[in-house]
């Protein structure tokens, strides 16, 4: 798939449920509805297949809200992982639930994990994720790491007054255990975009923080990849450290990504709240790919050149 600018594009994020075991201050609203959007396993089997086989997708993440709570993906990433012409197979979560699923996860076939951590202090885990238990995380990422599910990625939010002090030590932590670690802006989207935009801590000082611990030496990015990373030396430690910057240095000229959120809709741009239903193809059995087809052209033909439009939905139900 080429895209209106020139874009290929080849990845996919696939949210299999918009429901969340926790309810990250960046992420969801204290209050409202709660999400119940989950995503039929066979639906979602047939939009993957219909989507590398015909379309070129060939980078699928699962993702949500929690992936981890949806009561089929076992036997999900069984079917995905046979399907021979993906490249890429991957799950994020918050990892409190990962240290049970880690090696069946492996053994069905998924080739790795991006855990979220934003922070080691379990006081400060409870209160950003409201509610959370920084040591199961913990525990999950040690567990993915045994099942093989590697390199594991470590994701962290950067955010002021939370983390930002705390930046080079859990890069310390996850290098000392092999995995790569990427810190991300905070983005302002969703219904809590002004209150976050206050707590961004930019790519220039999350590198200044990481410098002053470890020696940094960039690495050239592979395509499809918006995080610059470095090779990370320092207190005996040797490993990747990457940034994401969405805020101050977008990355919009190299986006490859399509998102199907867990009501099966098509969502071109996280910053765009145009939705194309593909459920209107899906009879409960079998996609209709031809009629999928001409709602992902329009879709792929409407991807923005850059994400500038305010994003009213937040990020578990865009499958962030
Ligand atoms: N529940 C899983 C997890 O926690 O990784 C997957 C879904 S979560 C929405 C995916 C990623 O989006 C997490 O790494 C989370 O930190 C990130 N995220 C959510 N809202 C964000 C925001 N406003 N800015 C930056 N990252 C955000």
């Amino acid at each position: 798939m080429i895209d209106g600018c020139g874009r290929i594009i080849d990845h996919l994020r696939l949210s299999l449920t918009d429901r969340c075991n926790l309810a990250c201050r960046y992420c969801a609203p204290e209050h409202g509805a709660l999400p119940r959007d989950r995503l039929d396993a066979q639906l979602a089997y047939a939009i993957v297949h219909w989507l590398a086989t015909r379309h070129g997708v060939r980078h699928v993440r699962l993702t949500g809200g929690e992936p981890l709570l949806h009561p089929h993906l076992i036997p999900l990433v069984e079917r995905l992982s046979r399907l021979g012409d993906l490249h890429e197979l991957t799950l994020t979560t918050n990892g409190q639930s990962l240290t049970q699923r880690a090696a069946a996860l492996r053994a069905a076939g998924l080739d790795r994990v991006n855990v979220s951590l934003d922070t080691l202090d379990p006081q400060r885990f409870a209160q950003v994720t409201r509610g959370g238990n920084v040591q199961r995380t913990l525990a999950g990422i040690e567990a993915a790491l045994a099942a093989g599910l590697t390199p594991v990625r470590i994701n962290v939010v950067a955010q002021r007054g939370l983390n930002d002090h705390e930046l080079a030590d859990i890069a310390a932590w996850g290098l000392a255990r092999g995995c790569t670690v990427r810190f991300l802006e905070v983005m302002p989207i969703g219904p809590l975009a002004h209150v976050m935009e206050q707590h961004l801590v930019g790519a220039a000082e999350i590198l200044a923080r990481l410098s002053a611990r470890f020696q940094l030496r960039p690495i050239s990015a592979s395509t499809g990849q918006p995080a610059v990373d470095y090779a990370a030396t320092g207190d005996d430690l040797r490993g990747v450290v990457g940034i994401i910057a969405p805020t101050t240095r977008p990355f919009c000229a190299q986006c490859r990504r399509l998102r199907v959120t867990a009501r099966g809709q098509l969502v071109s741009c996280l910053h765009d709240d145009r939705r194309y239903d593909l459920t209107r193809w899906w009879d409960g059995r079998t996609l209709d790919s031809t009629g999928a087809d001409t709602t992902l052209r329009t879709a792929v033909a409407d991807k923005p050149a850059a994400g500038v439009a305010a994003q009213p939905a937040c990020m578990r139900s865009l499958g962030g």
